[in-house]
């Protein structure tokens, strides 16, 4: 009998191997970064931790996860983050 394993998927800023559930899914469309709590958007997807993200944007992880140079906004998961901070 096979055990069903989780998959992992490394965050982005720490790099550290984690069961995708634990991390927050993203994807940037338009040169913005949006959350993909379904998990079903199309794309490239970026993993990191929830209290990842301010490192995410020191080392500017979404540039290099996304492979692209520029700005990058982040309206939506700051507020997705915040929302889940006032909790
Ligand atoms: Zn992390």
């Amino acid at each position: 009998m096979s055990k069903k394993k989780l998959r992992q998927r490394s965050c982005i800023a720490c790099r550290k191997l984690e069961n995708w559930t634990d991390l927050i899914r993203t994807v940037l469309v338009n040169n913005e970064v949006k959350v993909d709590l379904n998990h079903r958007m199309p794309g490239r997807g970026a993993w990191l931790h929830r209290n990842c993200f301010q490192v995410a944007l020191e080392r500017k992880a979404f540039n290099r996860s996304f492979k692209i140079e520029g700005d990058i906004k982040f309206n939506e998961i700051e507020d997705y983050l915040k929302n889940l901070s006032d909790y």
